[in-house]
């Protein structure tokens, strides 16, 4: 048993069904030849690339949870701009709300496109959305994909700087768009079999330890099953902290590295910024809990 938590595993993936740049057969291949011994891919707003890789085949020595990571709205109990992203793992990927709701997020972040674009071109970028559109042969277009266009156009030196500047939450160019409240993405997540994790908490940049216990108290309260504790840019003291917390309230963990292939070129498959490891043991403790208490 003990040799299994030696082997590595990344439970948070990005395919070309949002975006990333590998396709799932691509995901496949690259988990592979890293020796990891299980993934989920969790596309923003997308069972898409969980069903591509089902179809294709997932080999034997790799062990493969459905996923996906929903953009909800920040919940009443912890007011914020921007994104709260919900995971859910081990999810039916023909659950009728579940892909319904998925369209409907899909369609919000489609309609922001032209709008982002409008006010880079106000700016003084010239840049379009057909442009883009050539680039981006499947999967959903986003921030990301315009950050890469105004990269490769030499607007901006890096993808970070074009989110920095320009992209995110509060700058020139950013857009907000519809989200699903915090509970119902935890809830479709239950409906669909699956089990709702919190995404990586220290990007939500909480105050105080009060202020994170209690989130997570709340959380639960709507029915939270886990929290993402691995994850590049996760301190080794928020990672004990996690860990604390995940054991006090009987929270399953997770982790990954958010892999987007060269659209985050910084992060890898499996080890983040280079020193992310997550135990193998969390996908056996994810699929124990899914079969025990989720499955109906
Ligand atoms: P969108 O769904 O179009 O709002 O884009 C969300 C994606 O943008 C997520 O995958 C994030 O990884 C990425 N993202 C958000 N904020 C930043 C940032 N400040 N720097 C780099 N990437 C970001
Ligand atoms: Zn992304
Ligand atoms: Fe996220
Ligand atoms: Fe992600």
């Amino acid at each position: 048993m003990e040799y299994k938590n030696r082997l590595r595993i990344d439970l948070h993936i990005h395919s070309t069904a949002s975006d990333g740049s590998l396709t799932p057969a691509d995901i496949i291949d690259h988990a592979q030849k890293l020796k990891l011994a299980a993934i989920a891919i969790t596309d923003h707003d997308s069972v898409d690339g969980s069903k591509e890789a089902l179809q294709i085949g997932i080999p034997p020595s790799l062990h493969f949870l459905t996923g996906v990571e929903i953009s909800a709205a920040h919940p009443p109990f912890f007011p914020g701009s921007g994104s709260f992203h919900i995971l859910g793992y081990a999810i039916r990927l023909d659950h009728g709300d579940l892909n319904q709701t998925l369209n409907k997020l899909q369609d919000a972040r489609k309609n922001r496109n032209p709008e982002i674009l409008n006010r880079l071109n106000k700016l003084g970028f010239q840049i379009s959305l057909e442009e883009i559109n050539q680039e981006v042969a499947e999967g959903q277009l986003g921030r990301p994909h315009i950050a890469y266009a105004m990269l490769k156009k030499g607007f901006v030196e890096s993808i970070d700087e074009a989110f920095d500047r320009y992209l995110a939450a509060g700058k020139p160019a950013y857009v907000d768009k519809y989200r699903i409240e915090c509970e119902q993405a935890v809830n479709i997540i239950r409906e669909a079999g699956g089990v709702p994790v919190l995404a990586h908490p220290a990007i939500l940049n909480i105050e105080n330890d009060q202020k994170l216990d209690a989130l997570l108290q709340n959380l639960i309260k709507i029915g939270l099953a886990g929290i993402e504790v691995y994850y590049p840019g996760h301190s080794p003291r928020q990672i004990s902290q996690y860990r604390e917390l995940a054991g006090k309230y009987g929270l399953l963990m997770t982790g990954g590295s958010d892999f987007h292939g060269s659209l985050k070129p910084k992060i890898k498959m499996g080890s983040g910024s280079g020193d992310l490891f997550v135990p193998y043991n969390l996908y056996e403790d994810l699929i124990n809990e899914n079969k025990r208490s989720f499955r109906d």
